[in-house]
C-alpha cells in the first residue's frame, strides 16, 4: 500500500531518513518494519513558531517496496536529415527549452543568440562591474542562458497552469542540477552552478543536430511573398536564416527587437508593470527576524539563509517584494551604457552577508499616458528608460547606483554615509524622493512602515535602497492567439515568454518556450 503523508519534525532531525521513518510509522499507527520505503515529494521549513520545522510531504510505502522515481529525461536521439526547422530568436531559458522540445517533436531547432556563449560570456561582466562599460550584446541580460543566467537561479513559479513543473526541474537535473530542487518548495540554483547546467543543455541540443548560433543579433524578419508568413529572420551580419516558424523569445530587455516589430507594423499592447529600487539589508537581520533568533545569536548551519516574501495593496496599487537573493549580490543588469539598473543574484551557497530584494510598485499604462503620443505601444519602454538614464545620472557615472538608508528615506533627507553594500560598481548618497515618481515613493513609504512589523529593522540604518529597479517584467505584450499562439498579424511567428508579456521568471520563461515549440510544430506549415 502506498500512502501520502504530510508530517512536520523539528530541525535538525527532520534530516534524518531514521527520523522520518519513525514518524511515518507513528502517523500510521504501524510498526516501524511495516514501513519499506518513504521517498520526499516536497519539503519546506517551518520558521512560524520558535521551534523551528520541517513540512515533509512524503510517499510512503507500507508492506511493499516503493516504485521508481519519475525518470529523467534522456538524451534525445539525432534528428534525421532534412528535417524542418524552426528558428529560435534568443537562448534564454525560454530558447533553450524551446529547442529541446523540437527536437523531441522531431524538428531542428535554430537558435539565434545575439551575445557569446555562458562561459565567454563572464568575461563581459567584469567591465561593466569595474569600469562602468556594458558590452551591447554580452551582459546581465544578453548571451547564452539569458538574463537567468547570473541570477539567485530561483526556480519557484506561481504558473503552474501552464504545464508540469516538476517536468522543468527534470531537464535541470538531467543537465547537472542537485536532485534536491525535486523536492524543495522553493528550489534554487545559485549563478556558479547555472553556467555548467547551460552548457550540458547546450550539448543536448548540438548533439541531436540542433544549431546554436552565437553572436548572432536578429534586426528584422523575413516575411513570405504576401507578407502574411514569417519565414525567417536577419541578422546584423546581413545573413538570412529560412525556417518554418519562427519563436521570437528575446526577453524584456531587447527594446531593439519592440522597435523593429513597431517598424514591421506589428500589433503590441501596453501593459502594467512593476518599478521600484534594491533593498539590501544585513541577511544577519533578516535570520534574526525570520527564525526568531535571540540577540547576538547566529542562524545555526543547517538553517539555510532565511528569505522573505512581502506584498501589500496602497490605494490600489501592488507594493511587493520581488526576487528576493537571501545571501546575494546587487548587480548592475543595464543593457545600455547611459542608464543604471539593478537586480540580484546568488550563489549555490547563499553565503554573502547581505540579502536583498527587488521592492517594487505597479505601474499601470495610463501612467505613461504622456508619452504615448511619442512611442505608441513602447511608452513603458520609454517611461523605464528615461528612469534608467536619471539613475545613472544620480550616480554620477561609472554604474554607480544612487542609494539611500532606508530610514533616511523615510525622514525625507538623503544619507550623509551609507553602509558598506556588496553592489561592486558603487553607491553614491542621493535622497530616491527626487528620482522616483511621488506616486511611487508615497506607496513605498506606507509599505516600509507596514514591512517594518513583518521584519524588525527592516526600516533601520541598515536597510539601504539601491535605485533602480525597473526591469520586473516587460512593459509590452505582444499579442498572440490563445490557441494557435501565432501573432494576430504574422502567421508562423510566435512571440514567446517573458519579452512578450507571457512568462515572469526562469521556469514560466521555459514552460511558455515549450509550448510555443508545440505550437510550432503542430502549426499546418509543418
Ligand atoms: C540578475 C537577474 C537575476 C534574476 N534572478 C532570477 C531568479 O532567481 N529566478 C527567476 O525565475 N528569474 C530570475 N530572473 C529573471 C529571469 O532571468 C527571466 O525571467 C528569464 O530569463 C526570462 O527568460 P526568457 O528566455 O524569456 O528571456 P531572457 O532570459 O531575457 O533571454 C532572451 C535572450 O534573447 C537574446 N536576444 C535578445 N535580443 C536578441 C536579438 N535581437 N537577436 C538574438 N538574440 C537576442 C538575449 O541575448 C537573451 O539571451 C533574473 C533576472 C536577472 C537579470
Amino acid at each position: 500500500m502506498l500512502r501520502e503523508l504530510h508530517l512536520r519534525l523539528p530541525l535538525p532531525q527532520a534530516d534524518s531518513r531514521d527520523a522520518r521513518l519513525r514518524a511515518a510509522a507513528r502517523e500510521l499507527h504501524l510498526p516501524l518494519h511495516r514501513i519499506r520505503g518513504l521517498r520526499l515529494l516536497k519539503q519546506s521549513i517551518d520558521a512560524r513558531q520558535r521551534v523551528i520545522c520541517k513540512q515533509l510531504h512524503c510517499l510512503v510505502a507500507v508492506d511493499e517496496p516503493l516504485p521508481p522515481p519519475p525518470p529523467l529525461p534522456t538524451a534525445p536521439p539525432p534528428l534525421p536529415a532534412g528535417s524542418p526547422r524552426i528558428l529560435i530568436i534568443g537562448a534564454g531559458p525560454a530558447g533553450l527549452f524551446a529547442a529541446l522540445r523540437c527536437i523531441e517533436l522531431g524538428t531542428c531547432p535554430v537558435i539565434l543568440e545575439r551575445g557569446k556563449d555562458v562561459s565567454s560570456r563572464r568575461f563581459d561582466l567584469r567591465p561593466i562591474n569595474c569600469e562602468g562599460v556594458v558590452p551591447p550584446d554580452s551582459n546581465y541580460c544578453f548571451g547564452e542562458g539569458g538574463a537567468g543566467a547570473f541570477s539567485d537561479g530561483k526556480l519557484y513559479t506561481r504558473a503552474t497552469k501552464r504545464g508540469d513543473v516538476s517536468q522543468i526541474y527534470r531537464y535541470f537535473v538531467a543537465h547537472g542540477a542537485d536532485p534536491s530542487i525535486l523536492t524543495d518548495s522553493h528550489p534554487h540554483i545559485g549563478s556558479d552552478k547555472l553556467p555548467r547546467i547551460i552548457q550540458s543543455i547546450r550539448r543536448s541540443i548540438l548533439n541531436a543536430g540542433g544549431e546554436i548560433h552565437f553572436n548572432t543579433r536578429v534586426c528584422s524578419l523575413l516575411r513570405s511573398a504576401d507578407r502574411r508568413r514569417a519565414v525567417g529572420a536577419i541578422s546584423a551580419d546581413g545573413r538570412e536564416w529560412l525556417a518554418e516558424s519562427v519563436i521570437l523569445a528575446t526577453g524584456h530587455s531587447a527594446r531593439d527587437i519592440y522597435r523593429m516589430l513597431a517598424a514591421e507594423g506589428l500589433l503590441m499592447e501596453r501593459k502594467t508593470f512593476a518599478v521600484g529600487v534594491r533593498i539590501e539589508h544585513p541577511q544577519a537581520l533578516i535570520d534574526a527576524a525570520q527564525y526568531h533568533l535571540k540577540r547576538g545569536q547566529i542562524r545555526p548551519d543547517f538553517l539555510p539563509a532565511a528569505r522573505y516574501s512581502l506584498a501589500t495593496t496602497i490605494r490600489d496599487r501592488g507594493v511587493h517584494s520581488f526576487c528576493m537573493c537571501p545571501g546575494g549580490f546587487i548587480v548592475p543588469t543595464a543593457t545600455e551604457g547611459d542608464e543604471v539598473v539593478v537586480n540580484g543574484m546568488s550563489l549555490s551557497r547563499r553565503n554573502s552577508p547581505f540579502a536583498n530584494s527587488g521592492f517594487v510598485v505597479t505601474v499601470t499604462p495610463e501612467d505613461t499616458d504622456d508619452l504615448a503620443p511619442e512611442f505608441g505601444a513602447l511608452s513603458g519602454i520609454a517611461w523605464q528608460k528615461r528612469l534608467e538614464q536619471a539613475c545613472a545620472r544620480a550616480g554620477g557615472g561609472g554604474m554607480k547606483a544612487p542609494a539611500q538608508r532606508v530610514s533616511d528615506f523615510l525622514a525625507h533627507r538623503a544619507s550623509d554615509s551609507l553602509r558598506k553594500s556588496n553592489y561592486r560598481p558603487g553607491l553614491t548618497p542621493f535622497d530616491l524622493r527626487e528620482l522616483l515618481p511621488r506616486g511611487i515613493c508615497e506607496r513605498m513609504d506606507e509599505a516600509l512602515r507596514l514591512f517594518e512589523r513583518n521584519i524588525p529593522g527592516f526600516t533601520g540604518e541598515d536597510g539601504l535602497l539601491i535605485g533602480t529597479e525597473t526591469r520586473t517584467s516587460s512593459p509590452v505584450r505582444i499579442p498572440r492567439d490563445s490557441d494557435s499562439l501565432q501573432h494576430p498579424q504574422l502567421a508562423g511567428l510566435f512571440p514567446c515568454a517573458e519579452g512578450a508579456g507571457y512568462a515572469g521568471g526562469i521556469i514560466s520563461a521555459a514552460m511558455d518556450g515549450r509550448l510555443c515549440a508545440e505550437a510550432a510544430v503542430n502549426s499546418k506549415k509543418l
